[in-house]
């Protein structure tokens, strides 16, 4: 551990009760350097919520001098999987925090955990119950009713020893005995009524095999961990605020090397987001969604294949701060965060949705020139490219209207419009199919407005955006949206609240850039959004997810044009 704490001033932004607390605690010279932790149980991916603890827990530790521990609650092996522990480590990593050589499992403190469950027994503060699980439940009480002592509270040490080690060694079934902790079965906190400490589980456990036939509670790993860890600010979500009573009596009843302290602040929630790990792997258990890296779900995994980097959710989670009242942020802030970040980071790139061919009549067929094109309007050093022009287009079926309405400036009969580093074209006439719909546009342009702008000074009222038919590249782009239709999920009947349009495949038309680019990077589809190549792509097959949309595209397209 360093002592440099008094030499790292921390940064005045993104000051919270929590970091008060830690600065207070070390300008008191109460701990020489600050330990956090972050404790996954290894039972599903990261998803949004994990990514504010990890913000906070790495991020103190970073700005104090201190360190983090990236600890894996690993104590229920009914439920966790190394698959688990992997997508875990590099979530994290790709979050962009380091917890180089601390990382820790509760499993490596089993044995540990064991002495002290014995230590506990010795001193008459713990027991073996054999009541079933339902007994244990109907004499536990009420909020307003104090509960009943088990009939087998009162054994002698010797026999409970005896009982917890047969425990250990397997000689009873799932279910059968439970160690309790002997504290008081009327206490107005229902976590103190002899709130179980070890249950009899066989199961194979990713770490530690078939070594182990009993498994600590959360309860009883999580708090010893800290202190053999020499954690400072064990740092929790609210619903954990109850159990801080029997986090300290386990502390204080115990030989342990230090003496943590748990704090907790609100969780985060966020409109049309469920952030419940139980949701979400039946959401992929019930295949709802591709898998947990599916671009609509709220884990890290999923939102990086949305395209969304790393430094956005870190600004998002700035943002929004900690607090202590639970709250739900809406889902626009992380939007908006996304869209900060990108608008700074992202290439900007041409590509139709929902394409609409355009024959520019007096353009010489088989003719084709390179136009310039910015790949950044406010980075200059971020280059140009050049994108092909040719006498057949395709355009958004979106910009173009028969019979538009007054303040539709788009592209119309009789119309002329610029085309995005192009030339001002003009609408001359339309080919229909049998059905009557539009299906080509008869243009002509103005050779003289290359570059965008007329000689004689005339203006027009839109610029809209194209790719060259002859080089376009066909990409199929799911447009996702929301997973669900509610603001307010039920976590309870969220299968029912799905949102059947969560998912659009259009088969676009991208500039032939998009194909060469060679990066995962979002790049800003412009007048569209943000856009990133997937993993599904192959040679010959381009698949785009679209990370988020632009707000206002159109009229801000509309008013610079
Ligand atoms: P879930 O509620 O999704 O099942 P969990 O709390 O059971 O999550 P853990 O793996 O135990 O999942 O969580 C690790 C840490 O992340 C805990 O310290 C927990 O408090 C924190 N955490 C979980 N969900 C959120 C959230 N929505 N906001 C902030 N922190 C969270
Ligand atoms: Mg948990």
């Amino acid at each position: 551990m360093t002592d440099d704490s008094a030499q790292n001033p921390v940064s005045e932004a993104g000051r919270d009760f929590i970091r008060d607390i830690v600065a207070a605690d070390l300008a008191a010279g109460k701990h020489k350097s600050v330990v956090t932790r972050f404790p996954p149980e290894p039972n599903g991916y990261l998803h949004l919520g994990h990514a504010k603890s990890i913000c906070l827990n790495f991020g103190i530790a970073e700005e104090f001098g201190g360190h983090c521990n990236l600890r894996f609650d690993d104590t229920n092996p009914a439920k966790e999987e190394q698959e688990y522990i992997d997508a875990i480590q590099r979530d994290v990593k790709w979050l962009g925090f380091d917890w180089g050589k601390n990382l820790h499992y509760a499993s490596d403190y089993f044995e540990q955990l064991y002495g002290w469950a014995q230590h506990l027994i010795k001193n008459g503060k713990a027991y073996v119950d054999d009541q079933t699980q339902e007994q244990m439940r109907l004499t536990r009480g009420t909020l307003t009713e104090p509960g009943q002592n088990s009939p087998f509270r009162e054994r002698s040490a010797d026999e409970n020893l005896d009982l917890f080690a047969k425990m250990r060694a397997g000689e009873f079934p799932n279910g059968a005995r439970v160690l309790r902790a002997k504290i008081d079965m009327s206490s107005g906190n229902i976590n103190l009524r002899d709130p179980v400490l070890y249950r009899i589980l066989h199961a194979h456990h990713p770490r530690t095999g078939t070594a182990w036939n009993i498994y600590p509670s959360y309860d009883f790993a999580h708090g010893q961990s800290d202190a053999i860890e020499h954690v400072t600010h064990s740092i929790c979500t609210l619903e954990f605020e109850d159990h801080r009573p029997l986090y300290d009596w386990c502390l204080e009843s115990l030989p342990v090397p230090s003496k943590p302290h748990q704090y907790e602040f609100a969780r985060l929630n966020m409109t049309y987001t469920l952030l419940s790990k139980r949701v979400l792997t039946e959401l992929v258990r019930g295949n709802h969604v591709t898998g947990w890296d599916d671009p609509r779900m709220p884990t890290l995994a999923g939102m990086q294949r949305r395209g969304i980097p790393a430094e956005a959710l870190r600004d998002f989670i700035k943002r929004i701060g900690v607090a202590k009242a639970n709250s739900t942020v809406d889902i626009s802030m992380f939007d908006f965060s996304v869209r900060e970040t990108l608008n700074k980071t992202a290439m900007r790139r041409m590509a139709v949705l929902h394409p609409l061919k355009v024959v520019i009549e007096n353009y010489p067929e088989g003719q084709v020139e390179e136009l310039d094109a910015v790949n950044h309007p406010e980075d200059e050093s971020r280059g140009s490219r050049k994108i092909p022009f040719g006498r057949e287009l395709f355009i958004e079926q979106d910009d173009f209207m028969e019979e538009p309405p007054k303040k539709f400036f788009r592209m119309a009969p009789g119309r002329e419009v610029r085309l995005r580093y192009g030339y001002f074209v003009t609408c001359k006439g339309v080919v229909k199919n049998a059905r009557g719909n539009v299906i080509e546009l008869r243009c002509t342009y103005d050779p003289a407005t290359r570059g965008g702008n007329a000689p004689d000074g005339r203006k027009v009222k839109a610029t809209i955006h194209w790719v060259a038919a002859a080089s376009a590249v066909p990409a199929e782009v799911r447009v996702y949206d929301q997973l669900f239709s509610d603001p307010q999920p039920d976590p309870a009947n969220f299968a029912a609240q799905l949102n059947p349009k969560s998912l659009e495949i259009v088969s676009a038309m991208l500039e032939p850039a998009l194909a060469s680019d060679n990066s995962d990077d979002a790049v800003q589809f412009e007048r569209q959004g943000y856009f990133c190549r997937d993993k599904d792509s192959a040679p010959g097959k381009l698949v785009f997810n679209r990370t988020v949309g632009l707000r206002d595209s159109y009229a801000r397209i509309s008013a610079a044009g």
